[in-house]
């Protein structure tokens, strides 16, 4: 996977975000503020112009420019949570611009997932992008270490973040604004999950 995979990647996921924006919303109305299609939208949407102004020219310098700006242009829960994501990715596949592994890349989301824990302070069973990031890292890592080729091992990160995605609907929130509805927040899917299992599709989708 080189520069024009993660590029395709982040692309992917901006037009995905724009499909599926309204969705997105839909979702953190029922839990949140109805702004996490918006959010994610506005933030890919800048993502896109950084990445065409100056074109990055290895993987790990994609992810750090699409953190810095997911950061920079994204308020709420999300921005700062995704920003550190990508902004970990980046640093954890270095500055190199030799292809990257299954292994490294799931290594990079292990990275990721650490980073987003350590800043929201949320496990699995909060009903958070953790629900989703998590389970997807580990079948990535799982996936590597039996050499599967990289569609296998995509389509088995992506089912598992689909996955957890599902699995936040009987949780009950006990992380981010969606747990200032204590029970009321039961039934409802996580909208940041549900945009992790979106990205987990986007990564998929560009492996071919
Ligand atoms: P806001 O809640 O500030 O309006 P968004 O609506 O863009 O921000 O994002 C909400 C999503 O962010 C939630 O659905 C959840 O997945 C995620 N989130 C919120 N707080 C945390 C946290 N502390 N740790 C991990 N993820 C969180
Ligand atoms: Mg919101
Ligand atoms: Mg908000």
């Amino acid at each position: 996977m080189d520069v024009q995979f993660f590029t395709a990647w982040i692309e992917e996921i901006a037009r995905a975000v724009a499909d599926g924006r309204d969705h997105l919303t839909r979702l953190d109305a029922a839990i949140g503020d109805a702004d996490h299609g918006s959010n994610l939208d506005r933030g890919f949407t800048a993502v896109l112009a950084a990445l065409a102004a100056t074109p990055p020219e290895t993987p790990g310098a994609v992810l750090t420019l699409t953190g810095t700006t997911l950061i920079r242009k994204v308020g709420g829960a999300s921005g700062p949570l995704y920003g550190t994501a990508f902004r970990r990715m980046g640093a954890a596949l270095g500055q190199g611009d030799a292809d990257v592994t299954l292994a490294g890349l799931a290594a990079a989301l292990d990275e990721a997932l650490a980073g987003v824990r350590k800043l929201g302070g949320a496990t699995e069973g909060d009903k958070t992008m953790v629900d989703a990031l998590g389970p997807a890292t580990r079948a990535l890592a799982e996936a590597a270490d039996k050499g599967m080729d990289a569609e296998e091992a995509l389509d088995a990160a992506r089912d598992a973040a689909e996955e957890g995605a599902r699995a936040t609907i009987p949780l009950q929130a006990r992380k981010g604004r969606a747990s200032y509805l204590g029970e009321r927040s039961v039934g409802h899917e996580d909208p940041g999950a549900a945009s992790t299992a979106l990205m987990f599709r986007a990564l998929r989708a560009v492996a071919g």
